[in-house]
Parts: structure tokens; C-alpha cells; sequence
């Protein structure tokens, strides 16, 4: 195993495409969509009705507000903001899932018309995609989580995710194995199927950033799915995951049970770490309103973690547009042209497309539905819309900040 560097230019880069997401938020004439807290559940959608019964299939209409990093302004905005910030990078090596910051530039500053060729005739030249919500979205370009003996698929069919997903988890499991060179394999569970979108029993894994993980056991409890008691729980091997996962990757939250989060955090108090910064991650004994990790009933047996993925994300809400436009996506809402027949009704098409018969109403500016004209019917589709991407800085405990610089070896690195 040959230890890899960790870059941690998603970080700064998002950090920029932030502000530039900010400023064109608040343009003049542009609303800025509500910013969304981190666990909120995603409304509940349609189920997919890519074409409604009775509405005849016609080139969509795409009437719908472009997103702030949908414009080829806002890209190049980023691009001269993000371009000089290369210079500083440390060389790039040549990996599966390195990429220059010049290279992430291009792909997210393509204009509506490459863009739309690319979709066309080219997806995977896009990379990966983590498209519209966990609970309502598409995985596009999703990568394999692939086999190694650190790890232990238990549905290899289910463990797709983005490049940056799978990156994540490689370089958190790779600490693990780092500092406990004999650890047992971490259990992996579902991840997203391969193009993300509804996966039972779940509400969310469908945009390749969620994942199922087990614990860390003591060696002879080592099994997929055991309850983590202080009698099966590595403490030490869990918290070394946990906090590789928190200062390595760009982790949204982890679900655990209170219980289990008790014995972590006691075990990391145990050893030294700082306790404000213990606070601030834990929910469990916290008063920290935001905690990474959270108590959410079911997750004595598995932690369920989802990721940022600065890149991923941000080139789902550029090429939401053109996914659509190409049906790749199902997207939230999209426009039918109808031509009206003798005896239609707006309640009638509405019921049809899965929406208000004012929705349609409304769309149609309120116009009588006559036959012989033609109308637009907003359909309902399954891939939420997302308008901005708002990732945090990654919270790291106190002290000369070592985290970005820390060599850890990836398993992938072999
Ligand atoms: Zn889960």
C-alpha cells in the first residue's frame, strides 16, 4: 500500500462557488431560493409519471427559472475566480479520482449548447452527478464502489455512488486501516443503484451520496448488522472512522443511536480529544443545535452517512437543464404542449399529470380551454429541482490544523 495525498481543493473550491452562487443569487431581478438546513426532509414527490396517460408526447417546453450555476455566467465567473487558486496546488497524481482544477472548470463551465451535445453524446465525458435531492434525485455517471480486502460489499449491485462518494469512503476506511493495520473488513451496505432514484426501504439514498456502513466490532462480533453494545462496539476503530470521516471528507451528518454515540464520544473524551470540539460534532449530551452526527431511530446497527459532494453537485444543478431537455432525468416539473380535444377540462389534465387543476390553470394564464388549441401541462416528474449548493466548512478540532495535510493511505492507492 503506498500512502496518497490528500488535496483538499473541493473545499476552497466550494468556498468560491459559493460566493459566486451568493452574488448571483442576489442579482437584481432574482429571487434567491431558501437557502435548505442541512436534514431537512425533501417534500415528498409524484411518483415518476415520465409521460401521463393521455398526454401526447411533444418536444417539453422547459419554461422554468434557470438555477444560478445553470448560467454560462456564473461558470465563468467561477472558472477566473477558482483558475488562479491552481497555481497553488501540489502536482497532481494520477489516480481514478484526481482531477485538476482547471479540468472540474471546463466540464462546469460549458455553455447550454455544448452542454446539452455532451448530454447527448457524450454523459460520461460529464463525470459524476449527484442529481436534485437524496429523497427525490438521479445518480448520473455513478461510479462503483470497487472490491478490496478492507471492505465487504454485502450488495455489490447497490453500491454505486458518485467519484467523490467513493472516493470519501476509500480514504476514510484507508485512516482506519492506517493507524489498525489489522482491522476487520467495514461492512458496506446500500449505497444508490446505479442511476441513483428510488431505492426501498429507503426515503433517500438516490443521488449516489448516501451510504449504510456497519461499526467497527471487536474481532469475534465482527458481523453486518450486529447491535454496536459496549460488548461488540471497537471503540477505537469506530471513533478512528468517525473522525476521518469528519476532517477528511465533506460529511452533510451520520445518523447513529444515541446509545452508540454515547460510547464513541466517551472513548474520544478518553483519549484526549478536545470536548468543545466533541460538542460541536456529537449530538449526544450536546447543545449544539447542528450536530454532524444525529440519533435517528434504526441506527444501533449501521451509521448511515451522507456526503457533500462539492463537484458532483454543483455539475447536477448545471446540467439539470440539459438532462431533462434529453430525458436523461425525470425532472420535478416539466411542460407538456396538449392540443385540446372536444369535452377536455383543466381539473381533467391535472388529475392526468399528478398536479392542481390550477397549476394547469395558471400555467395556461387562465385562458378557456378550447378545442383545437394547444395547451401546456406541467407534469410532475421525480428529480427535485435544486437551486444552490451550500456546503459548510469542514469542522475540524482546535489546534494547528494538520487534517489537510495528513498523508493517509487509500486502499485505492494499490
Ligand atoms: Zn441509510
Amino acid at each position: 500500500m503506498r500512502p496518497g495525498r490528500f488535496h483538499n481543493w473541493p473545499q476552497r473550491l466550494t468556498a468560491t462557488a459559493l460566493a459566486v452562487v451568493a452574488a448571483v443569487s442576489c442579482a437584481p431581478g432574482r429571487t434567491a431560493p431558501p437557502a435548505v438546513a442541512p436534514g431537512t426532509p425533501a417534500p415528498a414527490v409524484a411518483p415518476n409519471k415520465a409521460v401521463a396517460p393521455g398526454i401526447e408526447e411533444a418536444a417539453p417546453v422547459d419554461a422554468s427559472p434557470a438555477s444560478p450555476l445553470a448560467s454560462a455566467d456564473a461558470s465563468a465567473a467561477l472558472a477566473s475566480a477558482v483558475v488562479p487558486a491552481s497555481a497553488e496546488l501540489p502536482p497532481e497524481e494520477n489516480g481514478p479520482f484526481v482531477e485538476t482544477v482547471d479540468e472540474f472548470v471546463e466540464r462546469l463551465s460549458l455553455d447550454e449548447k455544448e452542454l446539452s451535445v455532451r448530454v447527448a453524446q457524450d454523459l460520461g465525458s460529464l463525470g459524476s452527478m449527484s442529481v436534485g435531492k437524496p429523497n427525490g434525485g438521479a445518480l448520473i455517471n455513478g461510479v462503483h464502489m470497487p472490491e478490496s480486502e478492507h471492505w465487504q460489499l454485502i450488495i455489490p449491485q447497490l453500491a454505486w455512488g458518485t467519484e467523490e462518494t467513493i472516493h470519501y469512503l476509500t480514504t476514510a476506511i484507508g485512516a482506519v486501516v492506517e493507524q489498525f493495520p489489522d482491522s476487520h473488513p467495514m461492512f458496506i451496505g446500500h449505497l444508490s443503484r446505479q442511476e441513483g432514484g428510488p431505492l426501498r426501504p429507503h426515503r433517500s439514498h438516490q443521488s449516489g451520496r448516501d451510504v449504510d456502513l456497519g461499526y467497527y466490532y471487536v474481532p469475534e462480533r465482527a458481523e453486518w448488522y450486529r447491535p454496536a453494545t459496549k460488548h461488540t462496539l471497537d471503540r477505537a476503530r469506530t471513533w478512528a472512522f468517525v473522525k476521518a470521516l469528519i476532517t477528511l471528507t465533506d460529511v452533510e451528518y451520520i445518523f447513529m443511536s444515541t446509545r452508540v454515540q454515547m460510547l464513541v464520544k466517551e472513548y474520544a473524551l478518553s483519549i484526549g480529544e478536545d470536548a468543545d470540539w466533541l460538542n460541536s460534532i456529537f449530538e449526544f449530551r450536546s447543545r449544539n443545535p447542528e450536530p454532524i452526527i444525529r440519533h435517528t431511530w434504526g441506527h444501533r446497527t449501521h451509521m448511515h452517512v451522507r456526503f457533500y459532494n462539492p463537484k458532483a453537485q454543483a455539475m447536477g444543478i448545471r446540467s439539470y437543464d440539459a438532462l431533462a431537455r434529453h430525458r436523461v432525468i425525470s425532472p420535478q416539473v416539466r411542460f407538456q404542449p396538449y392540443l385540446a380535444k372536444p369535452g377536455d377540462s383543466y381539473a381533467q389534465l391535472a388529475q392526468l399529470a399528478g398536479v392542481q387543476a390550477k397549476t394547469v390553470e395558471d400555467t395556461n394564464a387562465g385562458r378557456p380551454l378550447l378545442a383545437g388549441r394547444v395547451v401546456v401541462v406541467p407534469v410532475r416528474g421525480d428529480v427535485v429541482r435544486v437551486d444552490r449548493l451550500d456546503v459548510p466548512v469542514r469542522r475540524l478540532p482546535p489546534g494547528p490544523s494538520t487534517t489537510h495535510a495528513t498523508v493517509v493511505a487509500s486502499p485505492l492507492d494499490n
